[in-house]
């Protein structure tokens, strides 16, 4: 039986996704199926994740759309071969970089934006030009579902496939040869796909999780750190790859913070979090059960309440906790912050450079000269400083990890780069043609060589 990889591949061959019109039509069909299905889709979130429909429709439609709408805007410009300097040496002669897709690419998604993580790359994959695999995570079944439903009535299923189901599924789509696979998930199956793609030295984008700290310093303005704090932790419920995993806190303002912090869960949510439409749930018995593990042996500061049945568990905050636990040890992905003092941001420092390079790093200070040294002696894949999150909304800062959190960022221009072959390309003319560069090698030439070069 021919793969899925094979047929697309005879239509890639065939040129059929070439063409400007061919993409600008695909990215167009994608925006209409999320526009014409929305209530659907937001109904599908709220299944799989108790996903609260305003955080649905931002984060997994509107996100897309406005992604995909830039990259039909730029379509052109993006595709358009790039003028570059000729040296000397190589005249008379132009130089240009002409942008070509890579062939089939590969998306796996994982569950907790299930629209967003597989439709953004799957559209710069579309916009670079390449036929597209999507696989959706099974994990969020119902939206996974709905997807491999619409995506081949909308979209050119010659093209573009989506191929539904887990483990197995997605080891077989690994067998398969790509010429780029686009991987959203954990480190672990990161190395598995990786390892994959090593037979047909295949490109990989590894977009990772890990745990993403928050330093709060003593001259931050606390009320609006633990607002926007508790708005990018709480959000989906922490099952965000750049939620806030741990705080790291001056000591001199831990009380007055985790007080803010109580504050501003009680403005978002309510006395009762329950009860909240504006909060999620956890995705699957399997998860939950792995978070309440966590909250194992811990007395929350504020929260850990839970509730097995709907898979609820309220916002939880867990001050200063053993170092040494495992909360503090993996990444939380639910709605649990551990809160831990520090005697100073140098400390805080100190802490972050023992652990692996996270994907995204929060700073929260007034002090500027705080600022810059977080931002000059820490690594992470992305910044958000006096915020959340924030920093993966901009498509004008690429959004990627870097070591243990990934490699190769994407959004907006770069979306799309990363799917695309720049092609350099030094076209010279026959008119002159200088013997500068040709044998015998007199002194005189040997003088001019040494004189440019
Ligand atoms: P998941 O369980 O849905 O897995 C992701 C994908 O990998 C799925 O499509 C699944 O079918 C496939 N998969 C799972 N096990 C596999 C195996 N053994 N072999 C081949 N394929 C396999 O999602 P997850 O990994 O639980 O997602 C959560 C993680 O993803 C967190 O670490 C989070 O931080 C990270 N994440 C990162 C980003 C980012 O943009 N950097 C975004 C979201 C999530």
């Amino acid at each position: 039986m021919t793969s899925v990889a094979d047929a697309l591949r005879t239509s890639y061959d065939k040129g059929l996704t070439r063409p400007l019109a061919w993409r600008k039509h695909q990215l167009e069909q994608m925006v209409k199926m999320l526009e014409e299905n929305e209530a659907a889709l937001l109904s599908a979130l709220a299944t799989d994740l108790g996903k609260p429909s305003v955080e649905g429709f931002i984060t997994d439609i509107a996100f897309v759309t406005s992604e995909v709408k830039l990259m039909i805007k730029k379509l052109k410009k993006w595709n358009k071969p790039e003028r570059v300097r000729t040296p000397l040496v190589a005249m008379p002669a132009r130089s240009r970089l002409i942008p070509e897709p890579l062939g089939v690419v590969l998306v796996i998604a994982p569950w907790n934006y299930p629209i967003q993580l597989l439709l953004v790359p799957a559209a710069g994959a579309i916009a670079a030009g390449n036929a597209v695999v999507m696989k959706p995570s099974e994990v969020s079944a119902v939206t996974s579902a709905l997807l491999g439903e619409l995506v081949p009535k909308y979209m050119d299923p010659s093209a573009v496939a989506i191929i539904e189901g887990g483990i197995p599924e997605t080891t077989d789509l690994l067998e398969q040869r790509f010429d780029h696979i686009f991987y959203t998930g954990n480190g672990t199956v990161g190395r598995v796909v990786m390892t994959a793609a090593v037979k047909n030295l295949t490109p990989v984008t590894l977009e990772l999780g890990g745990k993403s700290p928050v330093i709060v310093d003593s001259s931050a303005n606390l009320k609006v750190s633990a607002h926007r704090i508790a708005w990018g932790k709480w959000l989906n419920a922490g099952q965000t790859c750049v939620a806030p995993d741990y705080v790291l806190v001056d000591e001199k303002v831990r009380d007055a913070f985790v007080e803010e912090l109580g504050k501003a869960i009680g403005e978002f949510y309510g006395e009762n979090p329950q009860a909240s439409e504006s909060y999620a749930r956890i995705v699957s018995p399997r998860h939950f059960d792995r978070l309440k593990g966590l909250l194992r042996g811990t007395t929350p500061a504020i929260g850990g309440v839970s509730d097995e049945g709907t898979r609820y568990i309220s916002p939880t905050v867990l001050v200063d906790v053993d170092l040494e636990s495992q909360v503090m040890n993996e990444e939380i992905f639910g709605p649990i912050l551990p809160v831990i003092s520090v005697s100073s941001t140098d400390d805080a420092i100190s802490y972050v450079n023992a652990h692996a390079h996270p994907l995204a790093l929060y700073v929260f200070a007034e002090n500027k000269k705080v600022v810059r040294e977080v931002l000059s002696r820490t690594t992470a894949g992305g910044v958000t400083v006096n915020g959340t999150i924030l920093h993966l909304t901009n498509p004008n800062l690429p959004f990627g990890g870097i070591g243990e959190s990934g490699m190769g960022g994407y959004h907006g221009r770069a979306g799309v780069r990363i799917f695309q072959h720049m092609k350099p390309v030094l076209t010279r003319g026959t008119k002159l043609d200088p013997s500068l560069t040709y044998p015998p090698y007199t002194a005189r030439k040997e003088k001019i060589f040494r004189k440019v070069l």
